[in-house]
């Protein structure tokens, strides 16, 4: 939906006036209006991007209301809670509030855990109460599964204590995508092997492995993670459950069938095969059905979306079904439209469902093209272009959005814009410098220059238990109680947190990891004058193995963003400042800054490509679209050095995505250097002839020769404490 107020709608509502079935059609196009005014029977929207499939379906839901449909009889299906939440306004501005009492609008995942709330409430009374098993429990648990009888002796053995090496957070996608892709733990290695063709045999039985023991640790008898143990139901099975209760359940399943009358799923693309399994079983009595999605834009393939087993499957469970096709793109001018469909027509799509969008709206400008030295010169052009945005064509920040592959990207632009005093939102992330793994490498490198001050009890207090973990066995997490114990003597003696912990005296497993922890800050000191060779030593002194084994490579947004990949970002960036002191006060000062404009509301909006899905903003600027950042390196697949096609796919979807959210106009730009590498632009633009052939904006700006002084850097270093 978009991210704008200023749409092409329907009016809102007037006071307690609903709007009627001609104001809600008003201005859809022949294609549209079938779509809106189809009612019983299944029917598939498909078309491509910004050609109004989200407004069609938000409208038909106004109209079922307006055509005396109750609305507790409609179950509606959108890909996040923010286009929930969206679409929910959107429909109260034409119905009015009350309208609306008793409809169901969320993501699947937020209807199963209502369902399974309810019924097993229902069946079991107290005995069916569950936790959720968020990210923080299931990685505490695979870490207790993964790690040695002897450090785990006290615990259930199955399904603790297996002395497996894995990247927590690949085994976690791994579990995951099997789920929804319909398998289970019992035949959890071919469907392991299936769905990650590239794994060695031995990977894919850890993994496994690891799931029956993940499957079982989940079980109440076995919770050892709180006081009081219940049982646990992560994300997936919270689908998977619901499903298998409605399938297994007669009575239940008639319930529900019958409870809703009219279902609606939003970007259908981006099912997965449980999802569509459950929005089939309740479509099953009436079969009113009713999706709308594009497959040029299915981009979780990750996660076990396949759009040939949702989009595609629709004809072999419906087929009877209407296929509605939209042709008109009504957000983007014509060039982007142009543009779009010359990419995407590189796609392998089926033909059926490949659908070029004509522009309806003026041709407009030429997106501009640039490449630049490094990101820290493509950042500067994006803001200065921005701010010309803003004098010239009287936008607001909250009209303009910056779209990166991966988080680790949004750095340098983060830097750039906070330099300049332009407030920025980040949808569905972090700001760099509040990352998990950014902040822990900064504690270092601020213990590592001054331990002795506010600043570095903060930070001897963040990694302390992370240094214990070079002592080979698992994390000896010291604990809050220790902690509070140090700072209790540090108060007493007068002295800072870090110097308390050198002069008390402790039990022989805590005095081994004091001891640790200090060398360890003492080495990373003794490795040079400069951040990056400090930061470096931290990384290289067991922080990256400790990523890697507890936490896993990537990150939890599961669209490839790595931590990893900040640290590399982190370090890079470091070579700009010519002493580790130099980045500190630099960081903080930009930590500041960003609180401070975070609060304002007009900002521009700065997330993943992932995260624009479905949104849109009158410039938008796509940053990194070069060769192994668009696509992303992660995704590539060679055979005998070339480059498979096939795995550009997603890659290239995803550029789609990012370029249709342009209502007026768009930019591209990459860095010929990013950490050090070179790098060309994305191959993804030789296939839009219409922009290739555009000469190219080359800034060459080049990079500063010797790292910048403080005052260039940071002009109110004064007033940091
Ligand atoms: P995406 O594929 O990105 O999710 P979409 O197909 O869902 O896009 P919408 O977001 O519904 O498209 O619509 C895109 C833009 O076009 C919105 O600003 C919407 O208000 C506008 N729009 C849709 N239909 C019409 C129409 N008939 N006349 C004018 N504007 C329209
Ligand atoms: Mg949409």
């Amino acid at each position: 939906m978009s991210a704008n107020p200023t749409r092409h709608s329907v009016n809102a509502v007037s006071a307690n006036q609903p709007l009627t079935t001609d104001q809600l059609s008003d201005g859809l196009n022949a294609q549209q209006m079938q779509a809106f005014a189809h009612t019983d029977g299944a029917a598939l929207v498909l078309a491509g991007a910004g050609s109004g499939k989200t407004t069609v379906l938000t409208r038909r839901i106004a109209r079922l209301i307006a055509d005396g449909v109750p609305p507790e009889k409609i179950l509606v299906t959108t890909f996040t809670k923010r286009a929930a939440q969206e679409m929910g306004d959107r429909l109260v501005a034409m119905c009015g509030e009350d309208a609306l009492a008793g409809i169901w609008i969320g993501t699947f995942h937020a209807h199963c855990l209502r369902i399974l709330k309810r019924e097993w409430a229902e069946r079991f009374g107290k005995e069916g109460k569950f936790d959720l098993a968020d990210e923080y429990w299931q990685k505490r648990v695979l870490r207790a599964i993964m790690g040695k009888s002897d450090d785990y002796a006290r615990l259930p053995q199955p399904p603790f204590g297996q002395n497996i090496r894995f990247d927590p957070k690949s085994a976690l996608l791994a579990i995951s995508s099997a789920k929804n892709s319909g398998y289970t733990a019992e035949n959890g290695e071919t469907a392991i092997a299936r769905l990650n063709p590239d794994w060695e045999p031995p990977a894919v039985q850890n993994a496994a492995k690891i799931w029956r023991c993940y499957e079982s640790a989940k079980q109440k008898e076995n919770d050892v993670t709180s006081k009081v143990p219940s049982r646990r139901l992560d994300f997936d099975d919270l689908l998977v459950e619901a499903f298998v209760l409605l399938r297994d359940d007669k009575a239940a399943r008639e319930r529900y069938q019958n409870q809703w009358d009219y279902l609606l799923v939003d970007e259908t693309q981006d099912t997965s095969q449980i999802q569509w399994d459950f929005a089939v079983l309740l479509a099953k009595q009436h079969g009113n059905l009713f999706l709308v999605g594009d497959v040029g834009q299915s981009v979780y393939g990750f996660r076990g979306c396949d759009p040939r087993l949702t989009v595609m499957g629709f004809q072999k469970a419906f087929p009877l079904g209407d296929i509605i096709r939209l042709s008109s793109n009504y957000r983007s001018q014509g060039t982007v439209v142009t543009v779009a469909n010359e990419l995407i027509a590189h796609a392998d799509l089926d033909d059926r469902y490949r659908l070029a969008m004509e522009a309806t709206r003026v041709e407009g400008e030429t997106p501009l093209l640039t490449q630049h030295v490094d990101g820290e010169s493509e950042a500067a052009w994006v803001v200065e272009q921005l701010r010309e945005r803003l004098n010239t064509e009287h936008l607001q920040f909250k009209d303009i959005a910056v779209l990166y592959r991966t988080n680790a990207y949004s750095r340098a632009i983060e830097d750039a814009l906070i330099a300049m005093g332009i407030p920025y939102v980040i949808t569905g992330g972090t700001g760099f410098y509040n990352r998990k793994e950014v902040k822990d490498l900064l504690a270092y490198l601020q213990l590592s220059v001054d331990p002795h001050s506010t600043a570095g009890d903060a930070a001897a207090k963040r990694v302390l238990n992370i240094a214990s973990k070079r002592l080979g066995a698992p994390t000896r997490f010291l604990g809050a109680g220790f902690i509070r114990q140090v700072e209790e003597s540090a108060e007493k003696l007068q002295c800072s947190f870090y110097e308390a912990l050198r002069r008390g005296s402790y039990k022989t497993t805590q005095d081994v990891a004091v001891r640790d922890f200090r060398e360890q800050i003492k080495e990373i000191h003794a490795a040079g004058d400069s951040a990056a060779v400090r930061l470096t030593a931290a990384r290289n002194s067991g922080y990256d193995d400790y990523i890697l084994a507890e936490e896993g490579e990537k990150e939890d947004d599961g669209e490839g963003s790595s931590r990893l990949e900040n640290l590399d970002e982190l370090v890079a960036s470091s070579a700009r400042f010519h002493s580790p002191d130099a980045m500190l006060t630099f960081v903080a000062g930009q930590i500041r800054k960003a609180n401070e404009s975070s609060r304002s509301l007009d900002a521009v909006n700065i997330m993943t490509i992932h995260r624009s899905k479905g949104l849109e903003w009158n410039a938008v600027f796509v940053i990194g679209f070069a060769m192994n950042l668009l696509p992303h390196h992660r995704c590539l697949r060679y055979v005998d050095g070339e480059l498979l096609a096939e795995s550009l796919e997603e890659e290239r979807r995803l550029a789609y995505v990012a370029i249709t959210r342009a209502k007026e106009r768009f930019a591209l730009s990459w860095p010929q250097y990013h950490n050090g590498k070179a790098l060309g632009p994305s191959p993804f633009l030789n296939e839009m002839p219409t922009l290739a052939s555009q000469v190219m904006t080359a800034i060459t700006t080049p990079p500063p020769e010797s790292p910048l002084s403080d005052e260039e850097l940071y002009d109110d270093a004064d007033d940091l404490d």
